[in-house]
């Protein structure tokens, strides 16, 4: 059971998560969870405020969340929980030492900002383990550092999966087996020397499924604050509302382009081991909820299973006379992306020309020097992709037509289609992504009638067929 941010951000947020821990501790529950609220964004800039020397000014940005989970901490478990209340001033006065050493040194490693910002995972584990301690639980706070071992590279850490295999087998699963509740942090691991990583931002999803995976557990249940996965952003499509199942694999596509539920590693390891992945509302427990199984019955629904978008992307239009009749020349172009470590999302190629997108930040002036002599780089910022997804895409007879024809007026940039057979891309500009939300949404997702009673949703669990042979999980970043 993983419980994200906005589910263990105050009192009554942990005051529910610990009821529904206990009402399933029949289950064996190995409990994940995540900083409360915004505290990663704190510690992030607490860190860069004491690198600038101002440890003032980095106390101060990091005090509003170390008092909140105090206050929480004072309030849900009381005086009487000493070892607990000073279990969390250790994590603060660890925290002000660090983050004194920083301001002095104005040095910031991604070795010690990976330290720092693993406290507010380890907080929020440090209390819900005591809080299920107080209310009766056989209960064992396990530090993740233990068993979630990875490389070394700071802030995106690789995990690295047999070593996890064979620690938590030896420091999670006999403590389940005999009936005791484990609560640990996810978002952060260790190397074999024992120095702090992280897996990047939002990766406690990662560890929960990594946890899943090292258990052979049922289920890996990932708890945040909507109905599990939805058609669309709700804050740009109103109407969206919570899809019933999805492949794997459409997860991972819609994490990759912009839906923020899951880290789109999440699915690697659960596909693996073959453990299904619920998305579940902390606030409605018994409500909806997606499941994410490789069994997903596809050929019940129209073509599309979701929509994402992100934005801003950058879009390059790379132009060469060269690329008449060589070959080699695509090498020669992306080897020049490689040597600056930009990643490609999108890209279609013409007759001279090739486009693409990248992040916005990517180093694009020095590409383009990289590139003189081979192509001409056209640059337009501010777009952004606009993806359809869904299983069987390819052959879903009138899929592209309806999706172009929903766009109408607009007018695509660019369309990626075709790279397999569950995604659907548009570059637009950035004004136009929410319109185009819209629209694709109205087409694909018309509101049910209320006077019809058909449900709106297929019937659960429609885990019915297997993948298509020839199916392939591939979102490994
Ligand atoms: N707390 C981390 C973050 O904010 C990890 C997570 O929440 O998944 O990115
Ligand atoms: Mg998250």
């Amino acid at each position: 059971m993983k419980f994200g941010g906005s589910s263990v951000g105050g009192t009554e947020q942990l005051d529910r998560v610990a009821e529904h821990v206990l009402d399933k501790r029949a289950l064996q529950p190995c409990v994940v969870v995540s900083a409360m609220g915004k505290t990663t964004d704190a510690l992030f800039a607490a860190a860069r405020a004491a690198r600038g020397g101002d440890i003032d000014a980095a106390l101060a940005t990091i005090a509003p969340a170390l008092g909140h989970a105090e206050a929480v901490a004072g309030e849900l478990l009381g005086e009487h929980d000493a070892h607990a209340l000073a279990a969390i001033a250790v994590v603060r006065d660890e925290l002000h030492v660090l983050l004194r050493g920083v301001a002095m040194l104005r040095e910031l490693t991604p070795r010690t900002t990976d330290t720092i910002v693993a406290y507010g995972e380890r907080l929020t584990s440090l209390l819900l383990a005591a809080l299920l301690a107080q209310r009766g639980a056989t209960v064992l706070h396990v530090d993740a550092r233990r068993f979630l071992r990875t490389d070394d590279r700071f802030g995106h850490a690789r995990p690295q999966r047999d070593l996890i295999a064979r620690l938590v087998a030896e420091h999670v699963a006999p403590h389940l087996r005999a009936g005791t509740i484990v609560v640990t942090e996810g978002y952060v691991g260790a190397t074999a020397e024992g120095y702090t990583t992280t897996l990047g931002r939002g990766g406690s999803d990662w560890s929960a499924a990594l946890l899943g995976e090292a258990l052979a557990a049922e289920e890996v249940q990932i708890w945040t604050d909507v109905e599990g996965v939805l058609t669309a952003d709700p804050r740009l499509v109103p109407a969206a509302r919570p899809i019933d199942v999805l492949t794997p694999a459409e997860a991972a596509e819609l994490a990759a382009f912009g839906a923020k539920v899951l880290h789109p590693s999440t699915m690697q390891p659960a596909v693996d081991a073959r453990v299904p992945i619920t998305v579940r509302n902390t606030l409605l427990p018994r409500g909806a909820f997606t499941t994410i199984d490789p069994r997903t019955d596809v050929a019940a629904r129209n073509g599309i299973a979701a929509l994402a978008t992100r934005g801003p992307v950058t879009v390059l239009t790379m132009t060469s006379t060269r690329m008449l009749a060589t070959s080699g020349y695509l090498a020669k172009l992306f080897a020049a992306f490689g040597a600056l470590d930009i990643c490609i999302d999108l890209v279609v190629t013409a007759e001279i020309s090739v486009a693409c997108t990248v992040e916005p930040d990517a180093p694009i002036e020095r590409l383009v020097e990289q590139l003189a002599g081979l192509a001409r780089v056209e640059i337009a910022r501010d777009r952004a992709i606009v993806a359809a997804v869904g299983e069987g895409l390819r052959s879903a007879p009138g899929t592209v037509e309806r999706a172009c024809r929903a766009l109408l007026p607009a007018t695509p940039e660019l369309i990626c289609f075709g790279g397999n057979d569950r995604n659907l891309s548009f570059v637009v500009h950035r004004d136009q992504a929410a319109a185009a939300m819209q629209r694709l949404h109205d087409e694909f997702f018309p509101a049910v009638a209320p006077a019809k009673a058909a449900p709106a949703r297929q019937p659960r669990p429609a885990a019915r067929i297997a993948p298509a042979a020839g199916h392939t999980f591939e979102a490994s970043p």
